[in-house]
């Protein structure tokens, strides 16, 4: 059977090209299967938390993502009605890291660099129109099924990572259950031209306004805003794929719950999808590893689904790099698989449900508690600093135990 030296990655979104780059960054070969033709350009997450900054710029990448970038220092959690509840200034964790803001730029943006830096590497091959359809993990070695246009065929590697989405084929051929649950409600993200600072001024970039009924988020990416908003689910049962007109249909009524206007909205893109909390049972079956999305999935709030696969796949692909060189290494890998999949647990999903809960508290006495909470937060600069190192994802970094010994 034909042997592919070093790792095989299934999935060339951004969580598997951040692992190979690592990877090749340390001179060992990695070869990327992806089953789409090219790369997928889709409009996804765009907000880019301090730790992932810190480490797309120890792979080179961070300074070319934040020319392209806005950079958000300030977030505020928003009332529909009252308006600005409270704000918080990134710059008390100036201490805490060298970049204290978000960087807010579309997904695919950083998918294009990846790809880009990956190109230089000669121990780095990326394969399109190659779906990974099972995995069987040996004691040496990892036999992959794929299928290309020319049919299916086996090949073996060292090391496999499924970071093929949410669906991966990889975590559910090596059964590893993918318990959690399903919002009843899809939500739909939509994108315009409309500038929303004209209506309220005071806007930040990143701005989460709560409301028992039409809670919704509004972020600003370079040249769009972005409205993010769950949709009834009587309003998106559909036979056959969302039509983009009924969509938008839907998205006018809320934007007019938002501001009145009298001509519709330029809505320039939408896209609607479910929304899960869920963390894979592990992060490893042998020398299949599973990464990003793959791995686990949460609420959009507070955008850290993409950040916590860009974290995971910065620890993967070094452990799985250093193991490849000199098989001492190989407790990197298990570091990986504990320390990422605590994080998930304990930091990810902890914190994007309590967002979730915050946004659409119907309650009015515990909605008028929390923003109380929220406000005196903001104002007292420990207490800021603490919710800011939560919420930007430091605190769960600084949670992980220590790196086993580097041979
Ligand atoms: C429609 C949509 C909108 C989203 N919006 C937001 C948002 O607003 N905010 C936010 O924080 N997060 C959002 N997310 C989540 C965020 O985009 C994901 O967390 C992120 O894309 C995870 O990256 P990934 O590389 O793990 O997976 P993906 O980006 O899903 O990449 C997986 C890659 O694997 C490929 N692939 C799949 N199966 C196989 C296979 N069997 N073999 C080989 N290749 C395979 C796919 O073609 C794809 O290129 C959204 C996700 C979706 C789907």
């Amino acid at each position: 059977m034909r042997k592919i030296e070093g790792t095989v990655v299934a999935g060339g979104g951004a969580v598997g090209l951040m692992t190979a780059l690592r990877i090749a960054q340390q001179g060992v070969p990695v070869t990327i299967f992806e089953s789409a033709p090219t790369l997928v350009e889709e409009y996804r997450a765009s907000t880019f938390h301090p730790p992932t900054i810190e480490m797309l710029s120890e792979v080179g990448i961070a300074d070319k993502l934040g020319k392209k970038a806005l950079i958000a220092d300030k977030f505020q959690l928003r009332d529909k009605e009252k308006g600005i509840v409270a704000e918080f200034d990134m710059d008390a964790l100036k201490k805490d890291t060298k970049f204290p803001y978000r960087l807010q730029i579309e997904q695919y943006a950083l998918v294009l660099l990846l790809f880009d830096s990956l190109k230089s590497f000669p121990n780095c091959q990326i394969l399109f129109n190659h779906e990974v359809i099972s995995a069987n993990p040996k004691e040496d070695e990892v036999e992959i099924k794929f299928r290309n246009p020319e049919g299916e065929d086996t090949v073996i590697c060292d090391y496999l990572v499924g970071a093929d989405g949410a669906r991966s084929a990889v975590r559910t051929s090596v059964n590893i259950p993918f318990d959690g649950m399903t919002y009843p409600e899809r939500y739909l993200v939509t994108f315009t031209t409309f500038e929303f600072r004209e209506i309220m001024p005071d806007l930040a970039y990143v701005n989460y306004v709560s409301d028992p009924e039409e809670w919704f988020v509004l972020l600003r990416s370079p040249g769009l805003w972005r409205v993010l908003f769950p949709t009834k689910p009587e309003e998106t049962i559909f036979d056959t794929d969302p039509d983009p007109a009924v969509l938008d249909e839907i998205a006018q009524k809320r934007y007019q719950k938002i501001h009145q206007t009298e001509v519709p909205y330029p809505i320039t893109w939408r896209n609607i999808y479910r929304v899960h909390q869920r963390v894979a049972a592990s992060y490893r079956s042998g020398r299949v590893f599973i990464a990003g999305d793959a791995a686990h999935v949460n609420n959009p709030l507070g955008g850290m689904g993409l950040n916590g696969g860009l974290q995971d796949a910065f620890y993967l692909g070094n452990a799985l790099a250093l193991s490849w060189k000199n098989a001492l290494n190989e407790p990197l890998l298990e570091h990986y698989a504990e320390e990422r999949r605590k994080i998930a647990l304990n930091f990810i999903r902890a914190q994007t449900a309590q967002n979730e809960e915050n946004i659409r508290q119907k309650d009015p006495v515990i909605r008028e508690e929390k923003q109380g909470e929220m406000r005196a937060m903001a104002k007292d600069n420990s207490l800021a600093r603490d919710y800011l190192l939560r919420t930007s994802m430091i605190q769960g970094i600084r949670s992980m135990a220590p790196l086993p010994q580097i041979y």
